[in-house]
């Protein structure tokens, strides 16, 4: 059987292809029989450039149906979907093409000049732009194809995406996902969280990212439902379609934004089934003010380019706040200390076995070799512990684990215990180079607007609650967290910005 995507999805399609697949903010729909003609005709002029068969496509264009469908085209075509940030600028983008070595590049008409210059030197034969509004060359030349294409023969451990991971330390490296890796998990997925007929999805996330292609498209492209596309996340617009829609999915910057509107509340949720939240840590707060408002209780997953998704919890079982759930049916999870599995309610390092994990980081075969297992577990690189009955709880990134005084703190447990405090809208801990203890805590905290809050009361709050080994040696009080577009709050910015702290000290 053929395991190219693309053929999964086609399958899946509703029966009467006239039925809208996708709205637009500005009043467009697409059929299902739109989505197959004009990803068949794109297919057909990538098939046409006469391209190795392992060719990636990098693009970095703006949302819109149409960069879904170049999506779809690529892996219908049995080619490698490489989406780029939009954010990323010249020096990034000279990185991933120089490292990706695509065929083909795809970028903004607006961006065509500096892109396809860097792609010309790397040695891309082809760049194409895409504009917002069905403009650039693709389109145009994709006009002329024909509206037909068989989805190319594909194995199950063929590759399909290539996702560079963040990276917000060391190089970002590119999670190499197959199209069986992307089949197994949509349709785990759709079984999990209970998909079903009638359902709209109201799509808000940016489509270079796993979350908005790999977890929300595919949900919807899997179960044959409708999309309402909305080109970014806008608190008011959201408001707007919500009543229309059934399932949202949004990184937690996207709740706390809809609930800091007082217009937000049962009545514009009340058509709606499911919220789903990942990406990022969701506050306590946040999940609890959730159910007080709206009467939905958000429920949160995990997942990484490197697995998809691994854990979530439940559609009917009890949603934990502040964990993200069970491990996902066939996908094996477990928490490890100096490679010995750890008691119920240890800390240590969470790895993954499963047909959603990935086959590898792109080039770098030694680098992948370290991150697995002898087993032929991932090492995901975050911190976590299970609980009693199973469910999963974050602490963190295992290099924002911080080590003073030869003492392992986690800054998860800080950052709650910082976070009860009234006045406190949010926290971020990290170690900065420290003379005596090789690493001091710090805590960086957003302050909400109209509280008082000193950092000598904050400390001696912690040093009532926690060991004095914990305790943030300083606080610094900032307006806002730096966070990347998916809400993740880039701790290595912090680090750079404060690192000089306790430098003084080292020369008493
Ligand atoms: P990315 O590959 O960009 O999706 O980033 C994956 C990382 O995001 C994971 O390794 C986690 O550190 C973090 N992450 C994803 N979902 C959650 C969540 N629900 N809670 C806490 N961290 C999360």
């Amino acid at each position: 059987m053929n395991a190219n995507l693309y053929a999964l999805f086609a399958s899946r399609f509703p029966q009467d292809r006239s039925a809208c697949c996708i709205e637009t903010h500005d009043g467009l729909f697409y059929t299902w029989d739109d989505i197959d003609r004009a990803s068949a005709r794109i297919a057909n002029l990538l098939a046409g450039l006469n391209l190795p068969s392992d060719s990636r496509i990098a693009v970095q264009v703006e949302k819109s149906p149409e960069a879904l469908i170049l999506y779809l085209a690529t892996i219908r075509a049995g080619y490698v979907y490489l989406p780029l940030n939009t954010a990323y600028r010249v020096s990034e983008m000279e990185y991933f093409i120089g490292d990706a070595e695509p065929a083909v590049v795809v970028c903004s008409p607006a961006n065509f000049g500096w892109v396809s210059k860097i792609a010309f030197q790397s040695g891309t034969r082809h760049v194409f732009t895409l504009g917002e509004r069905r403009d650039g060359s693709l389109l145009a030349r994709a006009a002329h194809q024909s509206d037909s294409f068989e989805p190319v023969e594909k194995q199950p451990d063929d590759l399909a995406v290539i996702l560079y991971t963040s990276g917000t330390t060391g190089r970002s490296k590119g999670a190499m996902l197959t199209h069986g890796n992307l089949a197994s998990n949509a349709k785990v997925l759709q079984e999990y969280w209970r998909w079903q007929d009638g359902d709209v999805l109201l799509h808000a996330l940016p489509l270079f990212h796993i979350h908005g292609l790999l977890v929300a498209s595919h949900g919807a492209l899997l179960n044959g439902s409708k999309m309402i596309f909305l080109p970014k996340f806008d608190a008011g617009q959201v408001m707007q379609y919500l009543p229309r829609s059934t399932i949202f999915m949004g990184v937690p910057t996207y709740y706390v934004r809809l609930l800091a509107d007082p217009a937000f509340g049962k009545e514009v949720c009340a058509n709606m089934r499911l919220f789903v939240s990942g990406s990022a840590p969701l506050l306590l707060d946040t999940f609890n003010e959730f159910i007080r408002r709206t009467g939905h209780t958000i429920l949160e997953r995990y997942g990484m380019s490197e697995t998809v998704m691994l854990v979530s919890n439940p559609y009917d079982g009890p949603r934990v706040g502040g964990t993200v759930g069970l491990p996902l049916p066939g996908v094996s999870v477990r928490v490890t200390k100096d490679g010995r599995e750890c008691a119920t309610g240890d800390i240590g390092n969470i790895e993954v076995r499963g047909p959603n994990v990935f086959k590898g980081y792109w080039r770098m075969p030694e680098k992948t070799a370290e991150e697995f297992t002898a087993d032929g577990y991932f090492k995901t690189g975050d911190v976590g512990r299970f609980d009693a009955n199973g469910y999963l709880s974050i602490v963190g990134r295992s290099k924002d684990l911080i080590i003073s005084g030869g003492y392992n703190v986690y800054p998860k447990e800080i950052e709650s215990l910082l976070d009860d405090v009234d006045g406190v809208a949010e926290s971020a801990v990290i170690g900065l180079p420290h003379p005596d203890f090789g690493e001091a805590v710090v805590a960086a905290v957003v302050v909400r607007l109209g509280a008082v809050l000193t950092e000598a009361a904050l400390i001696a709050h912690a040093k009532a609650s926690i060991a004095n080994y914990k305790v943030p040696k300083r606080i610094f009080f900032v307006s806002e967290l730096p966070r990347n577009t998916m809400g993740k709050v880039q701790k290595n910015l912090l680090r750079e910005q404060f690192k000089d702290t306790f430098q003084a000290l080292a020369a008493i």
